[in-house]
């Protein structure tokens, strides 16, 4: 079934008809080309989502009847909170892409040493074409939640900013014996008495924070730094791999040990 996060105020009550925004009417009557009385579901990022069926299809805009409103089903366990180097746009898009489908709840850009100059100034244009992605993905996975953008910010705020209580992991090609699976596993290290920080969740999650570098790598001393702001250090295996792929592996190998 079709899933469009449309806004909030529009979903408010049940057993009425809306006219649905410009832009989800277009996607409806002129690229899915659905017609009247089939089904859709409707999100407003609250967790909940809303079952419609099409009233009415016309030029100047799509009805919906909005039918029930039942709880989400599809969003993890975990709160994954990625923070990551910035990248190429084209990679770091991919990364919100494939990381939205894996159940990423926080995405941060940060700023490291080696980063590529230029990226930091993405302007208003980019940051939406990033929540675009975003909502897209979600949309397309089934999650009843968008996953948060933050402001770019230098990697020393995002460790600053590590939530009480959360297992912060940086995976770092220089260590060869630590893996994953062993902080992730280690007895206390993440218990339900972990707490989601407020942005993300009403409901008290285990948080990870995940730090990758960027392209060019983290050097020494920000790995220190880390390790100094309580991070453990990680090998994600003997091959180098891109920070994107690195990424997806981390979010992936914590779903697999947390999500159920
Ligand atoms: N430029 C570096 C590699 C950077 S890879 C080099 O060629 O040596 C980008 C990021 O991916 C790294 O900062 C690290 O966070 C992560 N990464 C890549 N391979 C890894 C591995 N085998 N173990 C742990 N982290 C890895």
């Amino acid at each position: 079934m079709h899933r469009f996060f449309i806004p909030p105020e529009l979903l408010k009550e049940t057993g009425i008809d809306i006219t649905l925004p410009k832009e989800q009417a277009h996607h409806i009557r002129d690229v899915l080309r659905l017609n009247i009385d089939e089904q859709l579901l409707l999100l407003d990022n609250s967790g909940g989502e809303i079952l419609a069926a099409i009233a009415k299809i016309g030029k100047t805009g799509v009805e919906v009847r909005l039918i029930e409103r039942r709880p989400g089903k599809n969003e993890p366990a975990v709160c994954i909170i990625l923070c990551q180097g910035l990248l190429k746009s084209a990679r770091f898009e991919w990364i919100l892409e494939k990381g939205t489908e894996l159940g990423v709840s926080v995405f941060a850009p940060i700023l490291c040493r080696r980063s590529m100059a230029g990226l930091e100034d993405a302007g208003p244009s980019k940051l939406q074409r990033w929540q675009r992605i975003i909502q897209e993905a979600a949309e397309q996975s089934g999650r009843s939640h968008l996953p948060e953008l933050l402001p770019m910010q230098p990697l020393m705020h995002a460790l600053n900013d590590i939530p009480p209580g959360a297992l912060a992991i940086m995976p770092w090609e220089e260590e060869h014996s630590r893996t994953l699976h062993d902080v992730l596993t280690s007895a206390g290290n993440v218990g339900r008495q972990i707490i989601a920080p407020k942005t993300v969740a009403k409901i008290h999650l285990p948080t990870i924070v995940l730090f990758i570098g960027p392209e060019g790598g983290l050097m020494a001393e920000e790995v220190m730094l880390a390790q100094r702001h309580g991070v453990q250090i990680v090998t994600l295996g003997s091959r180098i791999l891109r920070a994107e792929t690195a990424a997806l592996t981390a979010v992936a190998n914590v779903m697999y040990e947390l999500d159920r």
